[in-house]
């Protein structure tokens, strides 16, 4: 009997040994099934930011070596101060500088109030970004910052509030895009079908919604932007995104190329600003959009008078019910560049040539070079001085300066 049984083993275990080698499908593990591998368009937006593409992108896009440093070193600022949970703490990362000092330029309320910064789930979506900007593929075993991009994306698997869903399904998009595998498509899916339920009638998104009927400019930015993102990791985008977002920006009141930031805005306080119009341009690009209305000429032209420029003064204004209140003069904002730069790229030419040179020469020329601050930037902008510090305009910085490979031109 054991005989026989061992004979039967053995016929079993040869015709088993000329069967054709397992596929992935039929191979049985004690883990999770692995993610299907899925089939991804080729990338429209996320640009070529791996090996020799990359750099000849970054020489095409204007780039060298010196904007190269300048990213390394602002990544390794950020990669020295995160926190132990993956993420970044926008006032609690100086717990991390090296002994003896301390980097300034701490997060604040959303309207520089002294209270701990509310927006760290966002903060840390940008950050990431920057790391996946470079072409940091998470988990990467030969990337120094393999590790540390698969536990950011981790951290943002938790993450909430308006701004932090908006920029982690950017994220998510972009690892797929990038790493192909499958692990990052169901975020990416799951964070698009969230922002779709959250589109209102108007065609755009309201931060304040539903609470405040009316799309705003900020989070539709957002919003458009890790849309057309996630169409790179293969999520399909509803016919009348374009269409419905211009009807909404048609109605928003431009003066002096400034754009407001909702329909009917002085209703709320509201007058229009440089930055609003600066969003307004990169989403028309995005989408492809409403890039022959006057609205847009001047939004683009006033972008084109207001190029990066490292200069900073305030001014006292009377503001009724607040008396004296000091306004900063110049174009010193990293949160408006950053759109200035999304815009200025998709809109190429000498739009692109002229505005990138400015930034570089702002940005490379400003970077901090001495202490455990070396590669950071000081938050000297209004948002990032008021809200979100220094680990906000220095993960800002790196993605401006990665924007010749961060991108790619989308062809229509
Ligand atoms: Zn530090």
């Amino acid at each position: 009997m054991l005989r026989h049984t061992v004979i039967a083993a053995a016929l079993l275990a040869l015709a088993w040994s000329s069967l054709p080698p397992l596929s992935a499908e039929d191979e049985t593990t004690d883990g999770p099934a692995p993610p299907e591998v899925p089939t991804l368009p080729a990338p429209r937006l996320v640009g070529p930011r791996l090996d020799e593409a990359r750099t000849k992108a970054l020489q095409k896009g204007g780039g060298n070596a010196a904007t190269e440093r300048a990213v390394t070193a602002g990544l390794d600022w950020l990669a020295r101060h995160v926190g132990e949970d993956g993420g970044w703490d926008a006032d609690g990362f100086a717990d991390q500088c090296a002994e003896g000092t301390a980097c300034t330029g701490i997060g604040k309320g959303q309207h520089g109030e002294d209270m701990p910064c509310p927006f760290d789930d966002a903060i840390t979506a940008v950050a990431t970004l920057a790391f996946l900007g470079r072409g940091h593929l998470p988990g990467a075993d030969d990337d120094p910052h393999g590790a540390l991009v698969e536990a950011a994306l981790e951290r943002l698997r938790g993450a909430g509030g308006t701004w932090g869903l908006a920029l982690a399904t950017q994220c998510f998009a972009e690892a797929e895009a990038l790493e192909r595998k499958g692990r990052w498509q169901d975020d990416a899916e799951s964070g698009a079908r969230a922002l779709l339920g959250r589109r209102q009638a108007d065609g755009a998104w309201g931060y304040a919604a539903p609470y405040r009927p009316g799309s705003d400019i900020p989070f539709t930015a957002l919003a458009v932007q890790a849309l057309v993102t996630a169409r790179d990791a293969g999520v399909e985008l509803p016919a009348d995104l374009a269409p419905g977002v211009e009807k909404f920006l048609a109605t928003l009141e431009v003066k002096k190329g400034r754009l407001a930031y909702m329909k009917e805005g002085r209703r709320y306080g509201y007058t229009p600003t440089s930055s609003n119009a600066h969003c307004g341009a990169a989403i028309r690009h995005l989408l492809g959009v409403g890039l022959s209305t006057p609205a847009h000429r001047a939004n683009m032209s006033l972008i084109a008078k207001q190029k990066p420029s490292w200069k900073i003064s305030f001014r006292d204004v009377n503001v009724p019910g607040r008396g004296k209140v000091p306004v900063q003069i110049g174009n010193l904002s990293m949160y408006q560049w950053w759109y200035g730069t999304v815009a200025t790229f998709q809109a190429g030419g000498t739009s692109w040539s002229g505005w990138y040179g400015k930034a570089k020469s702002a940005l490379v020329g400003h970077q901090e070079k001495r202490g455990c601050a070396t590669g950071s930037w000081d938050p000297k902008g209004t948002y990032e001085r008021q809200t979100g510090g220094r680990v906000f305009a220095t993960a800002l910085g790196v993605l401006i300066l990665e924007q010749p490979y961060r991108h790619r031109r989308i062809e229509r």
